[in-house]
């Protein structure tokens, strides 16, 4: 997706073989664990507003579904790829075993820019994706959600058209769905929110007092707007965030060095899709080209934007008060980068660890849906907030014991999880 001589897949795998030489894993287990068991590639014809027909290309790859169904989202970015997906689908795999959910690994990714689409031909698009592929989903075999560009409308269509083929209702074959259509209270902040449960427990366990503490965020979608909500309203201060411009096509940074103003920057992109930076220069904000947010003088990274976000030719921007790095984002620091981050001590808090809140309140999602019985917001969040607590101190007990690195240390749970799976079903 990114222009960039990483592959994420190539990531995934480097990161998979890592911890399956320490974990010395049979090299049937291996060959079965670093790629995904089943995937579909196919095209999407829509008739555009304008009378003409566009071919969109469509994919979704199940990585893994010992522990349970495939889960985890679809991607609609004009620069997906099948590599992209397939590492995706391999992360969801090692997010849902980490938190301990019932679920396997799923992706799904459209290319497509949803930014350029009218409500019409997004419906259309959303509802020709299930039609090809409704044999390969379901609350039993494959169960899809948001990710980057795609929407709870989104969901709907989708859970809609494949409702109509089969002719029943399955609320939880997708998640992700709005609020009173079987959607969770809570699951549009859940990721977020979970970073920050995990940058919580993180803090405590390095003795830093959280409201003595500055970041610095990358991105301003659904996650890392509900992560600076959260980490500001138990007393951080955001100093900056690199954002994506629609007009200019290009990214900014917005720093405030006093902290910014979270709520105000929300109403600015709520209206007008990104930060405008004359609104933004209004609300007294420093405008920085789009690379800057990781250069600040801060306690405190949130990438969560894409992948490839940090790698050895930008890791010496990094300023020495960086002390923590809470991935937001699925595989924003390429796999070559994590020796120096352990070399200079950065408590680091892995991506599938750090953003499984989504999938771990979409599998909430799929249990109220089963219950047909709907919880109240603050009960979702406790049980999302324990969830999420609970296996950081899993992780970052394995890591102080085995002296691992904390990813190692979640992928040797993640990947000891899903192997004996594969045993127990006789697989491998
Ligand atoms: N797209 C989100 C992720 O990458 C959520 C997936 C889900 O809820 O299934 O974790």
């Amino acid at each position: 997706m990114s222009e960039s001589k990483y592959n994420p897949f190539t990531n995934a795998q480097i990161q998979f073989d890592k911890v399956a030489e320490i974990l010395n894993l049979e090299p049937g287990m291996r060959e079965l664990l670093r790629q995904p068991m089943r995937e579909m590639h196919f095209t999407i014809p829509v008739k555009m507003d304008d009378g003409s027909t566009k071919v969109f290309k469509a994919y979704r790859s199940r990585h893994n579904d010992a522990r349970g169904p495939g889960k985890g989202g679809i991607r609609f970015h004009p620069d997906e790829t099948a590599d992209d997906v397939r590492a995706l689908s391999m992360w969801m795999t090692w997010k849902c075993a980490v938190v301990d959910i019932p679920l396997g690994g799923g992706k799904g990714g459209i290319v497509c820019d949803p930014n350029v689409l009218s409500p019409r031909e997004m419906e259309s698009l959303c509802r020709g994706y299930i039609r090809g592929l409704y044999t390969q989903v379901g609350p039993n075999a494959d169960v899809p959600a948001p990710d980057v560009g795609s929407k709870p409308q989104h969901m709907l269509w989708m859970l809609d058209e494949y409702e109509t083929i089969t002719g029943a209702h399955y609320p939880g074959m997708i998640t992700g769905k709005p609020v009173g259509m079987g959607g969770s209270l809570g699951r549009t902040e859940a990721t977020g929110y979970g970073v920050v449960y995990t940058l919580v427990e993180a803090l405590k366990a390095a003795g830093t007092d959280i409201t003595k503490t500055s970041a610095s965020i990358q991105g301003f979608g659904n996650v890392a707007e509900y992560a600076a909500r959260l980490y500001t309203e138990l007393g951080g201060k955001v100093t900056a965030v690199s954002c994506w411009n629609n007009t200019d096509k290009k990214a900014y940074t917005f720093k405030n060095k006093d902290g910014l103003d979270i709520q105000k920057l929300v109403d600015i992109k709520d209206a007008s899709g990104s930060i405008d930076k004359e609104k933004a220069e209004s609300l007294g904000c420093e405008i920085l080209d789009g690379d800057s947010w990781l250069s600040q003088d801060v306690d405190i990274l949130m990438p969560c934007a894409l992948h490839n976000q940090i790698t050895p030719d930008n890791f010496g921007v990094i300023s020495r008060s960086v002390k923590f790095i809470a991935e937001g984002a699925n595989g924003p620091t390429t796999p070559d980068c994590d020796d120096l981050i352990k070399d200079r001590n950065i408590f680091m808090l892995p991506d599938f660890l750090c953003n499984a809140g989504g999938v771990t309140c979409s599998y909430f999602e799929q249990v109220q849906c089963n219950m047909n019985y709907f919880w109240d917001r603050t009960e979702v969040l406790n049980k999302l907030e324990y969830a999420m607590t609970k296996a950081f101190k899993a992780v970052y007990e394995v890591s102080k014991e085995k002296n691992l690195y904390m990813r190692d240390a979640a992928y040797v749970i993640a990947i000891n999880r899903v192997a004996e799976a594969v045993r127990l079903r006789g697989w491998a």
